[in-house]
């Protein structure tokens, strides 16, 4: 049911943080993990730790908000592996300033990073899905899917907009028995959180206090729920969007 023998994963922003736990869990479970992102010393080191967990495990760098290099990496996993089973779209980044201060440029690069990234890696995978009759994609959002913060205007709308891309594709391409699934993690203890409890005043202490399991998430915390969706297992779940957050959003 969990098993992913002979299954080709790409994780985006699989270089470290959520995106490296969940492709901890993947290549535990027997997946060949495919990491990209853009910083290729630390997706080196993402490798050698995937291998670490019996994955043979490659990395590609590309920018995810460009489409031709989408192209490319679809057309190099399809080279290398012959396949492509599993898509994780994680790749993240954020500017904390409210509306009124943010301009197009960086708006616009929020949007790309999540949304647009995700439309395009979706669409490039599909070909490869579709003539393995199967595949599941794994849309990360956030609890600024569910909820709204001041600091987080472009944020909170590219990962709400991941929740309806996610339903869309999962309606879209259940013939295929494609699965399009959401995760919306709470807090989780990143290189992406640590620059925003600098820049937030009393970030930490509100987590701690807003979430019921009374602590951050960890890099391990994701790596349990990356399997589920992308095995058997999740077999009859689609267009779903589910939380990972210790109980945040389920706290009055
Ligand atoms: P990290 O900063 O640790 O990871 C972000 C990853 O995205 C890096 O691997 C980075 O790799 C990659 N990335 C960023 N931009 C691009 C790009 N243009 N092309 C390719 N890769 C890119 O953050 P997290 O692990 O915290 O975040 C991962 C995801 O989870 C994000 O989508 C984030 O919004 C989401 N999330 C995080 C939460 C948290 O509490 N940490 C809560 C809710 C959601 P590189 O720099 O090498 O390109």
């Amino acid at each position: 049911m969990f098993d992913l023998k002979g299954k080709v994963a790409v994780v985006t922003g699989g270089n470290g943080g959520i995106g490296l736990g969940m492709a901890r869990g993947l290549a535990s479970a027997g997946a060949q993990v495919v990491v990209v992102g853009r910083n290729e010393a630390k997706s080196r080191e993402a490798v050698k730790d995937l291998e670490g967990r019996g994955s043979p495990a490659f990395a590609l760098a590309v920018d995810v908000g460009d489409e031709a290099a989408v192209s490319r990496m679809a057309a190099d996993v399809e080279r290398r592996c012959g396949r492509l089973d599993i898509l994780v779209n994680n790749a993240g980044t954020n500017i904390r300033k409210p509306a009124h201060e943010l301009d197009l440029a960086e708006w616009s690069l929020v949007l790309n990073t999540h949304l647009t990234s995700a439309f395009l890696c979706s669409k490039a995978a599909y070909p490869l899905m579709k003539r393995a009759g199967a595949g599941k994609i794994i849309n990360i959002g956030s609890m600024m899917s569910i909820f709204g913060a001041s600091f987080a205007p472009a944020y909170g709308a590219s990962k709400g907009g991941i929740v309806q891309l996610t339903r869309s594709l999962a309606v879209t391409w259940a013939k295929d028995n494609i699965q399009v699934n959401a995760v919306l993690p709470g807090w989780i203890d990143t290189e992406l959180t640590r620059k925003a409890r600098a820049e937030v005043s009393g970030l930490n202490e509100n987590v701690l206090r807003r979430t019921p399991a009374g602590r951050w998430g960890t890099w391990d915390d994701c790596a349990g729920i990356a399997v589920f969706l992308a095995a058997p297992a999740s077999d009859f779940v689609t267009g779903t969007a589910i939380p990972l957050d210790g109980g945040f959003s389920v706290q009055s």
